[in-house]
């Protein structure tokens, strides 16, 4: 007989806390002009994120004969001070007159709004970049053509001339400099100058043979996105029709909420087990199969460990509608033929499912940038979801879970433990999840 199998939330959390990584199975393919569009929507998700970690936006464009809408989301609802700061924002981009020296102008004015009200992700940027340089650096000398055009993009920044010093010198030396005080590196009108350096260095063609670390050189450019997402609007504003408005909206989702789970890791696994009619597992299968999880589990030396105290304190978790689907959602009910998503992080695995079964019942095509297999705890379905995409989200769950079972049962028998496990029976196995990823991932494309 089978039970009920344990809750969404219990089975995300578990998942989420295992690590358990899933594959897909291939990567997503656009055509260049999608790959540009989704490369300016990430961008701009950029430009929304004000924390250091943690802060997701997803973003869209929606254009029609008389405006031009910026929608956004992102996992909580904006604060009053990010409201603030996105309005003040889209009215530095409009007061622009799209004349050429108002627009640079306009690009310094936005470049340090920004920074301003982005510090901490900007600053973490950076500290990433700095933590790279420690671990030591070299600049090769440029190409002629690559010399070039990195001479034109750095002589305004007061870059010596290469014919004075080699500008793999000078680029070094800025690196070195970056290094050793970055605080100085943000502090006050320089930090728009190390934006616009770390963007004029990082994204040249031909840079990646004189910065020949791959880590080093894409932490580069992330910190000079800033100044290319803010070039992106500006300049995009000013090439827009005068008769287009520009409207920055925040499509706000639900306020986190705090829920309290039902089982601990092994239980929420174990409930699987006996969902599937499986015998339960030990908590040395658990960990032999996934061993990250050593640390979760505190063995007294000599009690049995795997009962739970007397009185556990609550398990809880905060849930969040993530800002992709929050977004995506929205724009369902606008009926458009072609909806294309830009993120500030690769979409996660749940994300990704849910998109995917909308994707499937949706008569247009839907495009994101990336993807990656990450479970996140607490990620919740938005308001309204429809019972065919809540089921197939949660099959896909199963699916994992039933992998997650088969793993730690493998993990058990390699120990050479008793098992009852019936190979032939193989119950909890299915292919379900299997049939469903592939077919989900084709909706998306
Ligand atoms: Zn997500």
């Amino acid at each position: 007989m089978t039970t009920l199998q344990p809750p969404f939330d219990d089975c995300l959390f578990a998942l989420s806390t295992i690590s358990h990584l899933l594959e897909y199975p291939r990567p997503l393919k656009h055509s260049s002009l999608q790959q540009k569009h989704l490369k300016v929507l990430n961008l701009l998700a950029l430009l929304l994120i004000t924390e250091p970690n943690s802060d997701v936006a997803a973003t869209t464009l929606i254009r029609t004969t008389r405006s031009v809408t910026i929608l956004f989301s992102k996992n909580r609802p904006c604060t009053a001070p990010e409201s603030s700061y996105i309005q003040t924002l889209q009215d530095i981009i409009t007061s622009t007159t799209r004349e050429t020296s108002s627009i640079e102008d306009t690009c310094r004015h936005a470049l340090s709004l920004v920074i301003d009200n982005c510090s901490g992700k900007v600053k973490a940027r950076l500290n990433k970049l700095v933590n790279r340089l420690k671990s030591g650096f070299t600049a090769n000398p440029p190409s002629p053509d690559t010399s070039t055009l990195l001479w034109e993009r750095l002589q305004s920044t007061g870059f010596p001339s290469p014919s004075d010093i080699p500008l793999e010198k000078s680029i070094a030396h800025w690196l070195t400099a970056l290094r050793n005080a970055p605080t100085r590196a943000l502090a006050g009108t320089r930090a728009s100058s190390t934006l616009f350096i770390a963007y004029a260095i990082g994204h040249t063609p031909g840079i990646d043979s004189v910065i020949d670390d791959p880590v080093l050189l894409r932490r580069l450019q992330k910190l000079g996105d800033y100044f290319a997402a803010v070039c992106c609007l500006v300049e995009g504003y000013s090439e827009l029709e005068p008769r287009l408005t520009i409207t920055i909206r925040e499509i706000a989702p639900p306020p986190p909420e705090i829920i309290t789970l039902k089982y601990d890791i092994l239980g929420t696994v174990n409930a699987w087990a006996s969902h599937r009619v499986h015998h339960p597992l030990t908590p040395e299968s658990l960990l032999s199969a996934y061993p990250s999880l050593t640390s979760l589990f505190v063995p007294p030396p000599s009690t049995d460990w795997i009962v739970p105290p007397d009185n556990p304190p609550p398990r809880t978790v905060t849930t969040s509608v993530h800002a992709e689907c929050t977004l995506l959602t929205h724009l369902l009910t606008l009926k458009l033929p072609l909806l294309e998503l830009g993120t500030s992080k690769s979409v996660c695995w749940a994300c990704g499912s849910f998109i995917a079964a909308l994707g499937k019942s949706y008569t247009g095509t839907i495009h994101l940038s990336g993807r990656q297999g990450k479970v996140h705890a607490g990620w919740r379905f938005p308001e309204g979801t429809s019972v065919a995409v809540r089921d197939a989200v949660e099959q896909c769950l199963s699916h994992e879970m039933d992998i997650v079972l088969a793993r730690a049962a493998r993990a058990r028998r390699s120990d050479s433990e008793p098992s009852g496990y019936d190979q032939k029976r193989n119950v909890f196995k299915t292919t379900v999840g299997e049939i469903l990823s592939e077919e989900f991932w084709s909706a998306v494309e």
